[in-house]
C-alpha cells in the first residue's frame, strides 16, 4: 500500500487528525457508552470505542485497515450520548478523510483536495478557466442573444470529448484506490469467504434502500437528504448515458421535449438532488451537534454538489428567461462545477461511496456463519 506506508503511528498523525476535526478524541475516557448505543455496530465487533483509542494514539494504519471506520454512517447517536463530548462521530469522519487522502492516486491530487480549505479557489476556478479557454480556442464564445438549446453554447461533441476521458480516468483511479483499500482491509481481518459479487449485490440493495442508515436515531432527516441525493446522482448519471445513446446512437434532436421519458427522468433526478441538498444543508445549519463538526472535507463536497445543482437549475431558468450571454455563462459555470465534482470524486467525501461499499462487502464476506 504505497501512500499509507508513509503514515506511521505518531504524534504528527494525531495532530493531523486534530486538524481535521478529530481533536475531541483526547477527551475520551473509554467508558464505551458510544459502542453500546451505536445501532450499526455488530455485537462481536463493537465500535467506536476501540477506534477512539487508536485515534488517541495516532494509529492511522490500524484505523485504515478497520472496516468499522466505514461501517459508521456518522449518524452521531454516539456523539449525542458521549458523556465527555468526545464526538466519536466526528473523529471517525476525520479518520475517513485521512484514509482517503492516504490512499489517493496520484498522491498529490489527494493532498490538493484534502487541503480543500486553502485550495478551493484552484479546485473551483481551474475548471472554469479550462472551459473558457477551450471555448475560446474552438471559436464557441460568441453565444446568440437568445439560447434555445445549450448546444449553441457548448457543442455536445465538446462536452463528451472532455467528460468521457475524465470519466475513464476517474474509473481507473477508483480501481487503483479500491484495490489498495481492499488489500488493506484483508490484511487485518479474518479470511474472506465466498465470491465478491455474491456479497456485493445484497450490499448494493442495502445501500439503495438505506436500510442500515434507518437504524440510526439521531440523524433521521439526514437519511432522507442522503437518500434523495444518492438517487438523484444515479438518475442524473443514467440520464446522461441515455442522452449519449439518443444523440449518437439514434441521432435524436436536442433539446428533447419536456414530456420525453429521458427528460422526465432527468428532471425528477434534478428535483431529488435539489431537495436532497436543501435537506442536508438545513440539517447541518439547524442541528450542528447531530450533523457533526463542519470541516473543509465536509463543506467542500457539499458546496460542490450545491453549486452543481444550483447552476444546473439556473441554467434551465436562464435559457428560458435571460439573454444568451447570461444563460451561456451560467451553463459554462455548471459544466465547470460538474468537472470539479468528477475530478474530485476519488479524493473528496464523495469517495465514501466507494470505501463504504467495499467495507460493507468485506464485512459480509468475513461475517461469522
Ligand atoms: S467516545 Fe465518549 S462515549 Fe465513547 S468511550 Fe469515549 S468517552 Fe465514552
Ligand atoms: S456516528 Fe452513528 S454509526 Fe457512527 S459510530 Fe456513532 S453511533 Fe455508530
Amino acid at each position: 500500500m504505497a501512500s499509507l506506508s508513509l503514515i506511521t503511528p505518531s504524534p504528527e498523525i494525531r495532530d493531523e487528525l486534530h486538524r481535521r476535526g478529530g481533536d475531541t478524541a483526547r477527551r475520551c475516557f473509554q467508558c464505551a457508552t458510544c459502542s453500546a448505543v451505536c445501532s450499526l455496530a455488530p455485537d462481536d465487533q463493537p465500535f467506536p470505542r476501540r477506534q477512539m483509542l487508536m485515534a488517541q494514539w495516532g494509529q492511522i494504519d490500524r484505523l485504515a485497515a478497520d472496516p468499522a471506520v466505514w461501517l459508521c454512517h456518522q449518524c452521531n447517536d454516539c456523539t449525542v450520548r458521549c458523556p465527555r463530548n468526545a464526538r466519536p462521530g466526528d473523529v471517525l469522519q476525520a479518520v475517513r478523510s485521512m484514509v482517503i487522502e492516504g490512499l489517493a492516486a496520484p498522491a498529490w491530487l489527494g493532498r490538493l483536495v484534502g487541503k480543500a480549505r486553502s485550495t478551493w479557489p484552484l479546485l473551483l476556478g481551474a475548471p472554469i478557466l479550462f472551459w473558457v479557454v477551450l471555448l475560446g480556442l474552438t471559436g464557441h464564445l460568441a453565444w446568440p442573444a437568445h439560447v434555445t438549446a445549450f448546444e449553441q453554447v457548448v457543442p455536445h461533441v465538446l462536452i463528451y470529448s472532455v467528460f468521457l476521458p475524465v470519466a475513464a480516468w476517474v474509473l481507473a483511479v477508483v480501481f487503483i484506490e479500491g484495490g489498495r483499500f481492499w488489500a488493506f482491509l484483508g490484511s487485518s481481518s479474518p479470511p474472506r469467504r465466498g465470491s465478491f459479487f455474491g456479497a456485493l449485490l445484497p450490499v448494493l440493495g442495502e445501500i439503495g434502500t438505506h436500510r442500515r442508515f434507518a437504524r440510526c436515531e439521531a440523524a433521521r432527516p439526514r437519511r432522507t437528504g442522503h437518500f434523495l441525493l444518492m438517487w438523484g446522482f444515479v438518475g442524473a448519471a443514467v440520464t446522461s448515458g441515455l442522452l449519449v445513446v439518443a444523440l449518437y446512437g439514434f441521432g435524436m434532436e436536442m433539446p428533447l421535449p419536456l414530456g420525453h421519458p429521458f427528460k422526465i427522468l432527468g428532471n425528477l433526478s434534478a428535483i431529488a438532488l435539489v431537495v436532497g441538498v436543501v435537506l442536508l444543508v438545513v440539517e447541518r445549519w439547524s442541528q450542528p451537534r447531530v450533523s457533526g463538526a463542519t470541516t473543509a472535507f465536509d463543506t467542500f463536497f457539499l458546496t460542490v454538489v450545491f453549486l452543481v445543482v444550483a447552476t444546473g437549475v439556473l441554467s434551465e431558468v436562464a435559457r428560458l428567461t435571460l439573454p444568451g450571454q447570461v444563460a451561456g455563462g451560467v451553463y459554462v459555470a455548471h459544466l465547470s462545477f460538474v468537472l470539479t465534482l468528477f475530478l474530485s470524486f476519488p479524493y473528496s467525501k464523495f469517495a465514501h461511496a466507494l470505501y463504504r461499499t467495499l467495507a460493507m462487502t468485506h464485512e459480509r464476506m468475513t461475517a461469522a456463519e
